[in-house]
């Protein structure tokens, strides 16, 4: 529990105190056993039900119980007694960990653990709901109760930054032959005509298509373009490359790209991130994803973390293959194919290694959207700007970010979805004051939250320490230079 407890104490801004013996000056007190201990001033004490119980990790978590209090209302795995505190930091532990997911066996057609699959899809419970950040406020509040004056909301690490948003882009598509984008728009045009039933996007691909054979630009070659509005907008972004082809299914293009590395640097030269988008059977064997991180350092880069291409993961094996790569952070917790919280965390944190029964060394900054899952999901085109923005509401109103947004480069310009995909992107960026939004890149949001991590022990006092410490900066308004 008190992986979960320091935790809550990171994204709250307390200070833990696990020591009953130094915990004398603490404001409030969380226990688990009744009573209070022999010989120390009685301080004001919550207690908990002593509810969670560890299981092995074959096993489902126990189905959610409804739960109410002063007209809010959540789902809990443990019920209390009447009357008796929930195990909140048992609730936050079952979300944060995703115990849960080890227990599921079946695989989809692409080796992924299926949303049907999860607690969440087994349970028809609604995905955009930040469970574990609501059974931190229910804590926090009763904390509050007993502490009055206490700050009720969660305390951002960085006093100007209301809640953080990274903006990031795997790259799958990088401009090769003349042949292949030919093919490949063409291709896209068959399946928005089969797949996501547009006859009207098909059409305009398939003349995008002849336009393309015809010695006209490549619809798909997005990357310059995209960096350019960020910058103009002064918000820096992170860019997440293949550099192995191992599977069909992974890129059209690997590190031996001619032109690749170029515009890698071309993107860090204008304060861009540039990351490891780890190939589709990158997580098979146990060294692959740290050998892949390793070929970019060989190239002069320093990647910092990422995310697994096609989100093809399960957690036994994301968790060990981050920590050997030396990876800072992680960005691979969501769907492909809907909005929400997998984790139940509309915050970063350390996922929890259940090898060693310990925080993993790096942090995870959950994926709550991505581009592609707007054209599959149900809602109208009218209709997705204002899902994604409730989104980042609801985030918001839980605390302090530290969120991901994911819209591969080639999701604009048409030439793959629809362009009000690319729409929804600039609009969400431009509309980001309006919801208090810091937007930045992956590695910056870990220089600027890092230290909130390492005070409340969930980190090591090495985490990150060979970053250069900057300040929250945005990229320098130049001009893109096309590779
Ligand atoms: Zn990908």
């Amino acid at each position: 529990m008190s992986y979960a407890f320091r935790l809550f104490c990171a994204i709250y801004g307390h200070q833990p105190v696990l020591d009953a013996e130094q915990a004398q000056t603490t404001d409030v007190w969380i226990r688990y056993a009744p009573g209070s201990a022999q010989g120390q001033q009685p301080r004001p004490t919550l207690k908990l039900s002593s509810l969670y119980q560890s299981r092995s990790l074959y096993e489902a978590a126990p189905p959610p119980k409804r739960f109410e209090r002063e007209g809010e209302s959540t789902v809990l795995f443990y019920s209390p007694l009447p009357g008796q505190e929930p195990d909140w930091l048992g609730e936050i532990f079952e979300w944060v960990s995703s115990a849960d997911e080890y227990s599921v066996r079946a695989r989809d057609s692409v080796g992924r653990v299926a949303f049907a699959e999860t607690y969440l899809g087994r349970h028809k419970l609604d995905a955009r709901i930040p469970y574990a950040a609501v059974a931190m406020r229910f804590l926090q509040r009763a904390l509050c109760r007993l502490a009055p004056g206490a700050v009720a909301e969660p305390r951002s690490p960085v006093e100007s930054a209301g809640h953080f948003v990274i903006p990031t882009h795997d790259v799958d598509y990088f401009p090769g032959s003349h042949l292949n984008s030919v093919y490949r728009v063409a291709k896209n045009a068959a399946i928005s005509c089969w797949l996501y039933k547009s006859a009207a996007l098909g059409m305009k691909q398939a003349g995008m298509a002849l336009r393309r054979a015809a010695g006209g630009p490549d619809p798909l070659d997005q990357i310059p373009a995209l960096a350019q509005g960020e910058s103009r907008r002064n918000v820096s972004a992170s860019y997440y490359f293949l550099l192995k082809r191992y599977h069909r299914r992974d890129a059209n293009y690997d590190l031996s790209q001619p032109g690749l590395t170029d515009a890698m640097a071309a993107l860090e030269r204008q304060g861009f991130e540039v990351g490891v988008h780890g190939s589709y059977t990158s997580l098979d064997e146990p060294s692959e994803l740290a050998a892949q991180f390793d070929s970019m350092r060989a190239r002069g880069f320093r990647p910092l973390g990422g995310r697994q291409h096609w989100l093809r993961f399960t957690l036994d094996r994301l968790i060990p293959a981050h920590e050997r790569a030396r990876a800072l952070y992680d960005s691979s917790m969501g769907w492909p194919d809907r909005l929400g919280f997998r984790s139940g965390a509309c915050f970063a944190f350390p996922p929890y290694n259940f090898e060693e029964e310990r925080p993993a060394t790096f942090i995870e900054i959950p994926l709550v959207m991505m581009d592609q899952s707007l054209q599959v999901g149900p809602g109208e085109e009218s209709d997705w700007y204002y899902q994604v923005a409730e989104l980042l509401s609801v985030s918001r109103r839980y605390g302090w970010g530290g969120i991901s947004l994911l819209w591969h480069p080639a999701a604009f310009g048409g030439g793959w979805l629809s362009h009000a995909v690319g729409d929804v992107f600039w609009r969400l960026m431009d509309s980001r004051n309006e919801r208090q939004e810091t937007w930045l890149s992956a590695i910056e949001f870990v220089r600027s939250v890092r230290q909130r991590y390492i005070e409340v022990g969930l980190l090591s006092e090495e985490y990150g320490s060979a970053e250069p410490e900057e300040p929250v900066q945005q990229p320098s308004k130049g001009e893109f230079v096309a590779a």
